[in-house]
């Protein structure tokens, strides 16, 4: 077994690890043990650059004002964009959704992601869901959980725990795209009942796209034991060394298509 193979099979879980396993075994290998550079996509600097402004937003009281948070939106984007231009300057190699150019989507984003972090400050104005607080004061933004799920240890960055009328809490995930994943709300469910002891009952996504939630998801009847299995089963896989390729309509958007022998375009 190889150093980096090593390293990988005692990684600490995560869904986003999981589900690029179930997807494709050979996308994991190429991206974590190979260590294959991905191409960039200013999609994703636009989602962490929209987390980051939020979080900042939320951590104030709300009390920063539109322009400061679109501001924040702005420093981080650009920073990221224009690390990843220098490490990756061939821009016809950056992903992009459609068959829009590199320059423009970056473009593109940017104003999007501004108009979208200001949608986020009118929408929590409005509705003013009230976080959960810990009793030290930590506040549920950003939570970085881990919990034994299925004898693996699993690990996940809840977004926001908004407190219901019930008293229990919601597990929300703040999206800029349109992926949604009833897998990551199910795990975090569990992270978060085991991780801090609340009682969970729903969760949803706050969708930037629509500067508002979607439909709750039920969480309360969520069976670890799937979840666990699921976990289990990837584990496994990843410590026997078993990295199955799996092509097909989704080799569109991998970011480690280009040193992959089974992509054709
Ligand atoms: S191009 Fe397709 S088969 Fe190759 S690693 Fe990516 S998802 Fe897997």
């Amino acid at each position: 077994m190889s150093e980096q193979l090593a390293k990988v099979a005692r990684m600490t879980r995560s869904v986003s690890q999981l589900e690029q396993y179930e997807q494709c075994g050979h996308q994991y290998y190429l991206r974590r043990v190979q260590r294959v550079t991905p191409r960039p996509a200013a999609w994703s600097h636009q989602g962490t650059a929209f987390h980051s402004a939020i979080e900042a937003y939320e951590r104030s009281g709300r009390q920063l004002a539109v322009g400061v948070v679109t501001e924040m939106f702005s420093d981080e984007y650009t920073s990221l964009t224009t690390r990843a231009m220098r490490e990756e300057p061939r821009l016809d190699r950056w992903m992009t959704a459609g068959r829009k150019a590199p320059v423009a989507d970056i473009e593109d984003r940017h104003t999007l992601g501004r108009e979208q972090a200001a949608a986020y400050v009118a929408w929590a104005q409005d509705k003013g869901p009230s976080i959960w607080k810990a009793p030290d004061g930590k506040l549920g933004i950003e939570l970085h959980l881990t919990v034994e799920i299925g004898g693996v240890t699993v690990q996940g960055y809840v977004d926001q725990l908004p407190v219901e009328p019930t008293g229990s809490v919601r597990v929300r995930d703040l999206k800029t795209g349109s992926m949604k994943s009833k897998f990551q709300l199910q795990t975090y469910g569990v992270l978060v009942r085991k991780a801090l002891g609340l009682e969970v009952e729903r969760g949803d996504w706050y969708m930037a796209k629509k500067g508002s939630l979607s439909r709750p998801v039920d969480l309360a009847q969520v069976p670890e034991e799937e979840i666990g299995r699921r976990f289990a089963d990837m584990d496994q896989g990843v410590k026997a060394g078993r990295f199955p390729a799996s092509p097909g309509f989704h080799c569109r958007f991998c970011d480690v298509s280009h040193s992959c022998s089974f992509f054709s375009s």
